[in-house]
């Protein structure tokens, strides 16, 4: 059904097997563009809050790892924001761009030809904040190859009123006969003292090892899920009686309701007003594919990658 991004369950993935999950944000800006406080504040910030792993990518050029200092249980992945031109009439592109090692003069490159340096490096290109962007995925996105996937929720661009690109996702998928994994990120730019765009959405990754490489394989094939408050422990599919029809059973933090978004439409789950912590529901017949949005009592959310429902049937 789906032409590539073949996409991996993170939650079949087992501990026994060395799987750990690790929490990142893979956007965040210091000194070195516009953001407020210097590389090794910003990585310290991170670090003594817990996160596993880091990008700072500043605007325009690498902010390279081995000036940093850090435990050696963090993993910093170098990487940086791109902006090439938009010839397709949108305003300018903002790709996250992680493992990295050489700069390029993105400003006066198209953009497939970013995306096309970034890969020839090892490199992951990825979409940035879409809809604070004005990006429309039809004139701007579809023209593109080669983009690992999309960042659904950015902290900076919710300060700015357009914090979530979750629709831009299902249209890209949608439109491309394609599914793409997604990340949540801070694009953190001020001091953690604001409290105002730090430690508010990361991604969780399903990987064996702490390398950079290793994270952004896992990102790129979708073992990881995006929050900005609920964790998801378990989410599984199977086929149910009904012909056609595929049951979901997830297990998720105390949340109000589940937002199973289909290819079209889409399906909730909810008890109620009641919080809950297990959820088993059947999705609508003939679905191609899933995600899961997982609601939590104060509003905050956790996004999983989206799920290829044709294999099941
Ligand atoms: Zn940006
Ligand atoms: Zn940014």
């Amino acid at each position: 059904m789906y032409r590539q991004n073949e996409l991996v369950n993170p939650f079949v993935l087992p501990d026994v097997n060395g799987y750990m999950w690790l929490k990142g944000n893979l956007h965040a800006h210091s000194t070195n563009s516009d953001g407020r406080v210097s590389p090794q504040e910003r990585v310290d910030g991170y670090v003594n809050r817990g996160y596993d792993y880091l990008c700072l990518s500043d605007h325009d050029n690498i902010t390279f790892v081995n000036t940093l200092t850090r435990p050696e249980n963090f993993t910093l992945i170098q990487g940086a924001e791109l902006h090439p031109d938009n010839p397709f009439g949108g305003d300018r592109h903002h790709f996250v761009a992680l493992n990295i090692a050489e700069d390029m003069d993105a400003r006066s490159m198209p953009p497939q030809h970013v995306i096309d340096a970034v890969k020839k490096q090892g490199g992951s290109v990825w979409l940035a904040h879409p809809h604070w962007s004005g990006i429309n995925i039809l004139r701007d996105t579809m023209p593109l190859t080669g983009l690992a996937g999309i960042e659904v929720f950015n902290t900076t661009c919710r300060c700015a009123g357009r914090g979530e690109s979750a629709v831009h996702w299902d249209d890209w998928m949608d439109l491309s006969g394609q599914l793409f994994p997604a990340m949540a990120n801070d694009d953190a730019h001020g001091a953690d003292s604001e409290e105002r765009d730090t430690y508010q959405g990361w991604t969780m990754v399903r990987v064996k090892e702490r390398s950079p490489a290793a994270i952004v394989e896992a990102l790129e094939l979708g073992a990881s899920y995006s929050s900005t408050g609920p964790i998801i422990f378990d989410i599984q599919l199977r086929r149910a009686e009904e012909k056609r029809v595929v049951e979901a059973a997830v297990k998720c933090s105390p949340a109000q309701r589940i937002a199973a978004v289909l290819d079209s439409r889409g399906t909730e789950y909810h008890e109620g007003g009641k919080l809950f912590e297990t959820a088993t529901f059947k999705l609508r017949p003939n679905s191609k594919h899933v995600r899961f949005e997982i609601v939590a009592p104060n509003g905050n959310k956790a996004w999983s990658n989206p799920f290829d429902l044709t294999a099941l049937y």
